[in-house]
């Protein structure tokens, strides 16, 4: 018998499927998803990989696979489900088993991945400069390299955790710390995620007369054991988690167990506090790429042994090793971190979809502003609508004002708050009530440029707008970390007549300072909450009343729940307005819902201002007037009329390379492929002549693309899957110096 393996190796040459002998002595054990150990090429150590297939015989002489781990063995449904992903998100099964392996896998394993209370922990000193180091092959050492990889990937670790998961000695680590590749630093070691108080339990509440719909229209559904996609589309505080904690509860009791998504940035102690609260900290897991890689090795195996019968994570939660699965729930589900955008680029929804109809449950969506994919799916008649239009606890949906801003410029107000948010923002502090102050700096950021010959300062790696930093005073790049200091002389034509463009979350805060000098405020932006638990910490700090006004961005936004809130200001909607998407009207919208959300939560009514400069545009208008059926029913025809999702899907075939001519090159050849295959088979999409991307270059990678709109499907994706082995053909790709990628309606069009 032969076992076909996928070995567990990030080398890219071994991403493929290879064939090995099952010695006889092993063939009871050689099972689809048994562990292996395998000799390969003419390395010393043995690699270890996976079986995804067994068959009779092969016409090679083959290697005998060395051993068998039972006890390693991954369920043959993962397999199944990792060679559907390979095919539809065109890429290699072993990228899509990676997701499925208990956290560590990727590394040798060694026994005893021991606690220790206190310990060292581990950091990159500089995480670009170590990634450049290992991509010009500065590093020799095997070992030294597997380790900076290894903090790449997992961020600060416990010395300890890093030496159990990778199996190399405390030598090396020492050795790359007196490199100054790393940092060591004694702190308290704590593996348990649940670092906050302890919770009070909760019962369930009466639910109102539209939470009983909704539950038990998809209770009918879990009882006919069928699978089936619900839409609960509710205003902020509808009680839509109430019908989650609910559903869950049911499931629970018929002895299975649940998956619930949340967008990363909302899956904080608080959100998960209403789970333990409910159901208690045992029957809980949690999931997602903040924990320590042992923090999320305990848990994986807490679900794995079947301690868990919640599983509350993020994006990738989705592949938790959960038995006897229930139902299904994404929360917040227009969220585009559900959307993979690396490798392999999977959409979590599309997963559950699929874990849904393997397992005949339900899967559940919920969001104030639902995906307009998902309402086409209600459309079509493969997803019911579940309206949740009043706020469960009584308190009432805020009061919304729209302040136009080019008449506080006629009036000779400069500043970024307008007369009407001065007035609110001070009645609030007399009350002792908080505000929120959010900067939607999508698509818009603090930049410099030269107002005598307009030069701006870009990446010399990417060719994108370098963003200031006043803390630092530094021009940086959000796309490759180049940092460089921030100039005062234009280096074009020398003039000092350099200005700093954008309005930045620091500067609204200075601002802010200068108006109010008694307020205590808060400041929530990417600078702010890289460390661990910063971002928790700011929320607490706020939810605890330790401000008056919480300055932020997007990271505002996410479903928190502060009852002493009443006043809500959007500084200015426009930046999200003006971005290159067909998506702007949509984003707007759902950010400026979802941060009007945060008003008045409690017992007090909210108000919200938005200062904008397109007060007329369709979806600010809507926002205001709370209006979301007439939103969508614009947008959705607009979508229609310009050939734009959900009416179609839109393909992004990326080529990059060092080289621009080879990208050309590339990008030339597969246009022609793709040209001749749907002019002979008559295949029925619009195939975009290739173009550079409009970022076209990103850390001194040519961008080319090929955009294709199309209705995905089967023959979609037997010709994208044809378009690849047709690469593979073509020198440049097969010897790497051009990669290939594609994306199925990517979240960035950049
Ligand atoms: P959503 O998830 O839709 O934003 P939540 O479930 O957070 O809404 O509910 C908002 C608030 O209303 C919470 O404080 C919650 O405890 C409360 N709530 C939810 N359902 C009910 C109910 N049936 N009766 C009373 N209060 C409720
Ligand atoms: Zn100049
Ligand atoms: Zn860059």
């Amino acid at each position: 018998m032969v076992a076909e393996i996928i070995l567990n190796s990030n080398a890219k040459d071994l991403n493929k499927v290879f064939d090995y002998n099952i010695p006889d002595n092993l063939v009871n054990n050689a099972k689809i998803g048994s562990r292996v150990f395998v000799q390969f090429g003419n390395r010393k150590e043995l690699e270890d990989g996976f079986i995804i297939g067994i068959k009779k015989d092969s016409k090679y002489k083959l290697k005998d696979i060395i051993n068998i781990q039972e006890e390693e063995k991954i369920d043959t449904r993962k397999i199944d489900l990792a060679k559907w992903m390979a095919k539809r998100y065109f890429c290699n099964i072993s990228d899509c088993i990676k997701l499925m392996l208990p956290p560590g896998t990727s590394n040798k394993i060694v026994e005893n991945r021991t606690k220790e209370k206190v310990g060292q922990f581990a950091f990159l000193v500089d995480e670009e400069k170590a990634k450049e180091d290992l991509e010009n092959e500065k590093i020799k050492s095997r070992k030294q390299k597997e380790l900076l990889e290894f903090l790449i990937e997992n961020g600060e670790n416990s010395v300890s955790d890093i030496i159990s998961f990778t199996g190399i000695t405390r030598d090396v680590v020492k050795t790359l710390e007196k490199k100054n590749y790393i940092q060591i630093i004694e702190k308290q070691v704590e593996r348990n995620p649940f670092i906050h108080k302890v919770t009070k339990r909760t019962d369930k509440l009466k639910f109102t007369e539209e939470q009983k719909n909704a539950y038990d229209k998809i209770q009918e559904s879990l009882d006919r054991k069928e699978y089936h996609e619900f839409l609960i589309d509710g205003v902020t505080g509808s009680g839509k988690t109430e019908i989650y904690l609910q559903l869950i509860e049911k499931v629970l009791n018929e002895n299975k167990t649940s998956i619930m998504l949340v967008p990363e940035i909302s899956l904080t102690p608080q959100t998960v506090d209403r789970f333990i609260a409910r159901f208690g900290e045992e029957k809980i897991a949690v999931l997602h790429s903040k924990l320590s890689i042992g923090e999320r090795f305990d848990q994986w195996n807490k679900i794995k042994n079947g301690d868990s019968k919640i599983v509350i994570g993020a994006r990738s939660a989705i592949f938790a090793p959960i038995e006897n699965l229930g139902i299904i729930i994404i929360d917040e589900e227009h969220d585009n971190s559900y959307k993979s955008e690396s490798t392999p680029r999977y959409d979590a929804k599309d997963i559950a979809k699929y874990l849904g109809m393997k397992n005949n449950i339900p899967v559940v969506l919920g969001s104030a502003t639902p995906d307009t994919k998902s309402l086409y799916n209600v459309m079509n008649g493969d997803s019911t609508l579940l309206k949740l239009t009043t706020r469960a606890n009584n308190a009432i949906l805020p009061e919304i004002e729209v302040v136009d801003l080019r008449e506080e410029l006629a009036n000779k107000n400069k500043s970024m708050i307008s007369k009407k948010l001065k007035e609110e923002i001070n009645n609030n502090l007399k009350e002792n009530k908080q505000t929120i102050l959010f900067l939607n700096r999508r698509g818009f950021s603090t930049f410099i440029m030269c107002r005598d010959c307009g030069y701006t300062a870009k990446c010399k790696n990417c060719n994108i707008t370098l963003t200031y930093h006043a803390s630092e005073n530094k021009l940086k790049c959000h796309y490759c970390g180049y940092e460089t200091n921030a100039i005062t002389k234009c280096p074009s034509c020398k003039s000092e007549n350099i200005r700093y463009f954008g309005t930045g979350t620091q500067k609204l805060e200075a601002e802010i300072k200068n108006m109010f000098p008694k307020a205590r405020t808060l400041r929530m932006d990417v600078d702010t909450v890289t460390k661990k638990n910063s971002h928790e910490k700011i929320l607490n700090d706020f939810k605890e009343q330790k401000a008056d006004i919480l300055i932020g961005t997007q990271m505002v936004v996410k479903g928190h729940h502060f009852p002493n809130v009443t006043l809500v200001g959007v500084i200015s909607a426009d930046g999200s307005l003006n971005i290159d998407d067909y998506r702007a009207n949509e984003i707007t919208f759902q950010i400026l819902t979802q941060v009007a959300g945060r008003a008045g939560r409690g017992e007090n009514k909210g108000k919200v201002i938005i200062q904008t400069y397109n007060p007329d545009s369709f979806a600010i208008e809507c926002v205001k007037n709370q209006n979301n059926e007439l939103f969508y029913d614009i947008e959705m025809k607009l979508r229609k009329q310009l050939k734009y999702p959900p009416f179609c899907d839109i393909i992004i075939i990326g080529i990059n390379s060092l080289d621009e001519n080879k990208t050309i090159e590339v990008a030339r050849k597969l246009h022609k492929y793709l040209k001749e295959r749907v002019e002979k088979e008559n295949i029925g999409i619009m195939l975009y002549k290739a173009l550079p991307a409009p970022i076209d270059r990103i850390q001194n990678k040519y961008r080319w693309r090929i955009l294709i709109k199309c209705k995905f499907g089967e023959d979609i994706i037997k010709l994208m899957n044809d378009t690849i082995d047709k690469s593979q053909k073509i020198k440049e790709c097969k010897n790497g110096d051009v990669k290939i990628s594609i994306d199925v309606n990517p979240n960035s069009m950049l």
